[in-house]
C-alpha cells in the first residue's frame, strides 16, 4: 500500500460524497494503490451510511467506526492505527484544507527526505472572532511551551511509515496531535496554503471543543502555569515580609495604624491570587488522574476493510 488518508468524520451527511470525489481524484494523481480511512466518531447522520454506499462504487474507502463520539484528535488516532500505507496523510473532513496539496507533500517525502511534511497556513477565512481566538491560541501556546513549529499548523499533513510508528508509540490520553507529532522530530517540512472556511455545515468543534483543545495543548506541553504558580508565591512572601517591617516599625514608632481597609484588600488579593493558582495546579492534577486511569483512547465497534 502507497498511500493512507486518515479523515474523522462527525455528521458530514451533506459532504461525504463531495469529500471522497475531490480526495480520490486528488489521490489518483499520486498513485492508484491508496486507502481512505474514513474514521465515524459516532455521527448521528446518515454520514456513515453515506461513506459505506460511497465504498460500494470505490472498496479503497475504509471505515473505522468508533462506539461512540470520541473527539476529533481520538478519531485520527484511531485512524493512523489502522493506516497501511507508506505515506500517510491526515485530512479534516470538511475540505477547509485543499487535499490536492497532498501530492506536493509526497513529492516533499520522495525527494527532499522529509519524514513529516505539514501544511503552514498562510491565511485563514474563518470568521473573524475565531481567527482571533486561534491567533491568541497560537501566541499563547509557542511562548509557553518549547515547541517551536511555525504557529498556525494543525492536523492537516503527510508522513513516512517511520514518522507515524514513533507517533503512535505516544500513548497519552490528552491529546494536542500538532504538538505530539512536532515533538517526534525527525525532519519535517512544511507548505504554505490558504485555509478556506467551510462550505457546507457547521463547524463540529464548537467553541467548549476548541477551547479544551487549547488546554490540552496548554498543559500537555508547558510547564511554566506551574511554575508561574511558585514565583508569584515567592514575590508575594518577599513583599509581605517587607510590609510587615513597615508595620511593625510603625507600631514601635507609637504611629498608629489605621483602618482596616489596607487588610482587607490584600486578604482578598492574596485569596484570590491562591485560588487561581489552586485551579491550575488542579489543572495538572486532573491531567495526571486522566493519565493513570489509563483507559483506551478510543473504542472501535467495527472496521469495515
Ligand atoms: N470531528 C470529529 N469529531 C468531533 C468533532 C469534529 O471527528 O467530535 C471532525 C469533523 O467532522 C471534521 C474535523 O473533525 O472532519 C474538523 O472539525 P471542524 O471542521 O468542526 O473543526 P475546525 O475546523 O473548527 O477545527
Ligand atoms: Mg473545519
Amino acid at each position: 500500500m502507497d498511500i493512507s488518508l486518515v479523515v474523522p468524520i462527525y455528521n458530514e451527511e451533506l459532504l461525504i460524497n463531495s469529500l471522497l470525489d475531490e480526495t480520490t481524484s486528488s489521490l489518483n494523481k499520486i498513485s492508484e494503490d491508496f486507502e481512505i480511512i474514513c474514521v465515524d466518531d459516532g455521527s448521528r447522520d446518515s454520514s456513515l451510511e453515506k461513506i459505506l454506499a460511497y465504498r460500494k462504487k470505490d472498496s479503497r474507502v475504509k471505515v473505522v467506526i468508533l462506539s461512540r463520539n470520541f473527539g476529533h484528535q481520538a478519531a485520527y488516532t484511531a485512524g493512523l492505527s489502522y493506516a497501511k500505507g507508506n505515506f500517510i496523510g491526515m485530512m479534516d473532513g470538511d475540505l477547509q484544507d485543499p487535499p490536492a496539496l497532498f501530492s506536493k507533500m509526497y513529492d516533499m517525502l520522495q525527494t527532499k527526505n522529509f519524514d513529516v511534511v505539514f501544511g503552514h497556513r498562510e491565511a485563514r477565512k474563518e470568521k473573524f472572532m475565531k481567527r482571533m481566538l486561534i491567533l491568541l491560541f497560537h501566541k499563547i501556546f509557542s511562548r509557553l511551551s518549547n515547541i517551536n513549529a511555525p504557529a498556525d499548523v494543525g492536523n492537516f499533513s503527510m508522513m513516512t511509515r517511520g514518522a507515524l510508528k514513533a507517533f503512535l508509540s505516544l500513548q497519552e490520553k490528552n491529546r494536542y496531535l500538532p504538538g505530539l507529532r512536532y515533538f517526534i522530530g525527525f525532519r519535517q517540512g512544511f507548505v504554505e496554503y490558504k485555509r478556506s472556511d467551510r462550505e457546507i455545515g457547521e463547524a463540529k468543534m464548537n467553541f467548549t471543543k476548541l477551547f479544551k483543545l487549547a488546554l490540552d495543548a496548554i498543559f500537555s506541553f508547558s510547564k511554566i502555569p506551574i511554575r508561574l504558580c511558585w514565583i508569584i508565591g515567592l514575590i508575594g512572601i518577599l513583599f509581605s515580609i517587607g510590609g510587615s517591617a513597615v508595620v511593625l516599625y510603625k507600631k514601635m514608632t507609637g504611629d498608629a495604624i489605621s483602618g482596616w481597609t489596607s487588610v482587607l484588600t490584600s486578604m482578598y488579593f492574596l485569596g484570590s491570587v491562591q485560588l487561581f493558582f489552586l485551579g491550575i495546579i488542579g489543572e495538572y492534577i486532573h491531567r495526571i488522574f486522566v493519565e493513570t486511569q489509563n483507559r483506551p483512547i478510543f473504542i472501535v465497534r467495527e472496521f469495515v476493510d
